[in-house]
């Protein structure tokens, strides 16, 4: 099966902590606290690199060298059962440039979705086909409707949803997420019309889905998985993973005839594609 994977920079995990001299100051630790829950096969450590407190993960492994990433539980420092406490902090005070930098990157991610988080209630706003939508509470409104034109939403269309102004969170998020997702299966569909015509193959089906780690697929047989949060983006965006999976029916593979199918899709594929890596998926309000 073909995947598109999301583009998460978490995954730039440093092969081998090589012997550097030591870094400059580094600028100052967002503090990480102990995760209620460890993730498994972790322990929690703290080392003191610079004067600053540094709070890790550990994790042993039988890989063959020390491996640092940072994700949503923090930093985690990957290392093999017969490398010691001491080898570990040195890989840390080594890394603490890079370190400090992807914490700082991973906190205002954080910051990011807390932004999210609070737009579920009434006059809040939610990102859809690349612009900001005004969400309306409105116990008078019978069903959800939109002001905008459905598929060329223009900044500050409003979103009515039938609840009391003062609902909670979770019930405006839930029904906003029905509309989005209705929103999404007939995007998509449209667009896969689109495509398969202008590729001249059919596609069997298609599955709207959430998973964490793409934004879509192409089995052998035909079927097309899409990311339904994939409404959050500019159109272009979205385009450039319906053609990317698309021309997947023609080329199982990512050579360059996949791509020169991509290309004759959509020939501007290459700044879709950039806008698309622009948004990291842990801002979107949805996930
Ligand atoms: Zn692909």
């Amino acid at each position: 099966m073909a995947q598109l994977p999301l583009f998460n920079d978490a995954s730039a995990t440093p092969k081998k902590a090589v012997a550097q001299p030591s870094t400059p100051a580094a600028p100052t630790l967002p503090t990480i606290t102990q995760p209620q829950r460890l993730p498994a096969g972790t322990s929690w450590h703290l080392h003191t690199v610079q004067g600053q407190e540094l709070g890790y993960l550990l994790k042993r492994s039988r890989r063959q060298s020390i491996g640092l990433r940072v994700n949503e539980h923090g930093l985690i420092i990957t290392a093999p059962t017969w490398v010691s406490m001491a080898q570990v902090h040195d890989a840390l005070e080594q890394k603490f440039a890079w370190i400090v930098r992807k914490l700082l990157e991973w906190e205002e991610r954080l910051q990011q979705l807390a932004l999210g988080k609070s737009q579920w209630c009434d006059n809040g706003s939610i990102p859809y086909l690349g612009v900001a939508i005004t969400l309306k509470l409105d116990p008078e409104a019978f069903t959800t409707h939109f002001s905008g034109n459905h598929f060329q939403p223009n900044a500050g269309d409003i979103l009515t949803l039938p609840l009391a102004k003062d609902a909670q969170s979770s019930r405006v998020q839930d029904l906003a997420q029905i509309w989005l997702q209705d929103q999404a299966r007939h995007y998509c569909i449209n667009r896969l019309n689109y495509y398969t015509a202008k590729l001249g193959l059919p596609y069997r089906g298609l599955r709207l889905a959430n998973p964490a780690k793409r934004w879509g697929s192409c089995s052998s047989d035909g079927m097309i998985m899409l990311n339904w949060r994939l409404i959050h983006f500019p159109v272009a965006a979205v385009d450039y993973v319906i053609a990317h999976e698309v021309a997947h029916l023609k080329e199982m593979n990512h050579s360059p005839a996949f791509w020169r199918e991509v290309e004759k899709l959509m020939p501007d594929y290459v700044t879709a594609r950039n806008l698309l890596k622009k948004h990291h998926p842990d801002t979107l309000p949805l996930l």
